[in-house]
């Protein structure tokens, strides 16, 4: 027996961003009215507040405990995606000088980033669609956790990467069975061809024709945040922006647990994390609220994070604005050296992208974005595992006696 889709989630439809038309959830991914982008709507008047906290505390320890709260019914065998710790940071908020200070460890999924929520959500729409192919373009996470859940499922997968983005990414893309592709060209490049071959192709492209179904996921982030706070939200979250769905779908979240009273009004700030040489973003913030300028050639350490032209850049700034939140754009060496701090304060090894958020963080705090007594939490979103740090100094190689140790020892005290 199956179950509908009405009896798991309060979906009412798709509602365009651009011309404000609501229409059924069938295969479009673009407004029939306008073309423009659309997104899920809920009717969130249904749920009784306490049933509804009660049953996603009953619910899986995965982002399918808030299932009422997404466009899909879960799939019937799913992995454990999200869920992931909300850890307290005593050394390294000691380090930035933050009182209350949470680390979000998404590292720690399946394909050690939290590209596996977008993804499990796109995916459990691709398998009701009956899609047999799933694609994607990517800066890299993106297509080893596509390439991942289409083995898990059974469906063919191609991932579109830039030929330049971490061997490491694109090895364990291969590994899962996916056909790689490796265009010459910045993402913005890889972006747009795939957007040729989405009609063409008709295959289940996550972040083109399941986009509504995609971004849906990353709104798990802060829904687990609330609840890991005893259903409080978080004062400020730090949140790196590549395409600008996960920053943007932390609003819509923030909106969906008020609207449905699982947690209290209370202020709530999203601050935007870039790296310099990619951060049209973080720049249109810092330059006055101005509108997104694509930055052509990014030229960046946090790959994940180098997209020229986000698609939900204006959005993102927008939502910064709306709920009085900040922006940096770090460099290169404080990306590192952030990541590092983090690493040797806390044990969590995180790729660049976590170094932007943390270096971030450290710029924010020396601003006076942060009060005394305000949680803050920032979004680790990649594992160090796949790419980390690339010139961590290594220890000395000796041979196997102790003289040889007591040399190394002394050299290295010296
Ligand atoms: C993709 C990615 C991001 C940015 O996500 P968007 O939704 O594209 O803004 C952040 N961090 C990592 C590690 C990523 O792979
Ligand atoms: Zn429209």
């Amino acid at each position: 027996m199956t179950t509908t889709l009405e009896e798991i989630t309060a979906l009412r439809g798709l509602r365009c961003r651009a011309c404000g038309a609501l229409q059924p959830a069938d295969e479009r991914y673009i407004c029939g009215e306008c073309l423009g982008p659309i997104e899920p709507e809920y009717d969130l008047d249904i749920f009784d507040a306490e049933t509804l906290r009660v049953d996603i505390e009953r619910g899986p320890a995965s982002l399918w405990r808030y299932a009422p709260l997404l466009p899909v019914a879960p799939p019937t065998s799913h992995w454990p995606v999200g869920w992931t710790p909300l850890i307290e940071a005593h050394r390294l908020g000691d380090a930035l000088g933050i009182e209350r200070l949470y680390l979000k460890d998404d590292t720690r999924n399946p394909t050690l980033s939290f590209k596996d929520r977008p993804v499990a959500v796109a995916l459990a729409r691709a398998l009701e669609l009956g899609l047999d192919t799933i694609a994607c373009a990517s800066t890299g996470n993106l297509a080893g956790a596509v390439a991942a859940a289409a083995a898990r499922n059974g469906l063919r997968a191609f991932v579109f990467v830039p030929a330049d983005i971490e061997p490491e990414k694109i090895a364990s893309a291969a590994a899962y069975g996916a056909t790689v592709v490796r265009v010459n060209g910045p993402y913005d490049a890889v972006n747009r061809l795939c957007g040729r071959l989405a009609d063409e192709y008709g295959w289940g492209f996550v972040n083109f024709t399941l986009r509504p179904y995609y971004a849906e996921g990353s709104k798990t982030v802060l829904f687990e945040c609330a609840e890991q706070l005893g259903w409080t939200l978080p004062h400020h979250i730090v949140v790196p922006v590549g395409s600008g769905a996960l920053l943007t779908r932390q609003a819509t979240a923030a909106n969906q647990l008020r609207a449905t009273g699982l947690v209290p009004e209370s202020h709530f700030h999203i601050h935007a994390a870039q790296p310099a040489g990619c951060a049209p973003v973080s720049d249109a913030v810092l330059d006055n609220w101005r509108p997104v300028e694509p930055v052509r050639r990014p030229e960046t350490l946090a790959k994940s994070l180098a997209i020229g032209a986000p698609a939900d850049g204006d959005g993102s700034v927008k939502i910064v604005r709306e709920t009085r939140g900040s922006a940096a754009s770090v460099s290169d060496d404080e990306i590192r050296e952030a990541a590092s701090l983090l690493a040797t304060t806390e044990g969590v090894l995180v790729e660049p992208a976590g170094g932007v958020v943390v270096a971030t963080a450290k710029q924010l705090a020396s601003r006076g974005v942060f009060h005394a007594g305000e949680t803050v939490v920032l979004y680790l979103t990649g594992n160090g595992y796949k790419g980390g740090p690339e010139e961590t100094a290594l220890g000395p190689v000796i041979a196997a006696d102790a003289d040889a140790f007591r040399l190394a020892y002394e050299e290295v005290l010296a």
